[in-house]
């Protein structure tokens, strides 16, 4: 993670309102989904770190800020792990959209085919990164010397370092598609990519 990325680095270690109703993805998504995955894991996330920073030298830290000072440091793996996983899903939440509500712009498709050389090949890559990420983790597409990519990390990992920036995230955790995919991963990844993601907020990342 960069520690030149001022303008982002405002997290507070706390759990965000999500930006929909919790049955706005469904059937992509559904509610249930919703409420363990936010109401259970996100939180959990959220109250780990809190009590894990308190009385510490990170207590009045951001998200980020928290990030940059633990990682690596095996001995802050668990406070490392805590505070991403609050990053990753407030990212991920920003990525989604309500079913159906955001198609991409020519902008986007123009750029999507300038870096991948068509949507087709670029679906393909990131539905590629989210299933050969054994285990839990992150499919991610990434901006990095103003080219975009996809990319994934285990686990709780960042994607952030001094020349990475992440403009769309994608959990492929369990407990992200289990309720409603069950085993399926690739089901899950086609359906968020073809109906669920925000695509003004990539763009906007991107362009920001
Ligand atoms: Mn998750």
């Amino acid at each position: 993670m960069s520690t030149e990325k001022k303008e982002w680095m405002k997290t507070p270690v706390a759990l965000p309102e999500l930006p929909w109703a919790k049955d706005a993805l469904a059937p992509v998504i559904s509610a249930n989904t919703v409420d363990f995955h936010y109401g259970k894991h996100h939180k959990a996330y959220v109250d780990k770190t809190l009590e894990l920073i308190k009385g510490t030298e990170f207590e009045h830290m951001t998200v980020e800020e928290i990030g940059i000072a633990t990682n690596g440091k095996p001995e802050k793996k668990v406070l490392y792990n805590n505070a991403m996983q609050i990053w990753n899903h407030n990212f991920y939440w920003k990525c989604l959209a309500p079913v159906d509500t955001v198609k991409h712009s020519e902008r986007l498709v123009k750029r999507i085919e300038k870096d991948f050389g068509s949507w087709e090949e670029f679906r393909k890559q990131l539905i590629q990164a989210g299933m050969t990420q054994f285990g839990s983790g992150w499919a991610w597409v990434v901006l990095e010397n103003d080219k975009l990519s996809v990319f994934k990390t285990p686990n709780a990992d960042d994607a952030w370092s001094n020349s990475r920036q992440p403009v769309l995230t994608l959990d492929v955790w369990e407990h992200a598609y289990y309720l409603d995919y069950q085993n399926k991963r690739q089901a899950y990844l086609e359906a968020v990519i073809d109906h669920l993601v925000n695509w003004d907020y990539m763009e906007a990342q991107i362009y920001a």
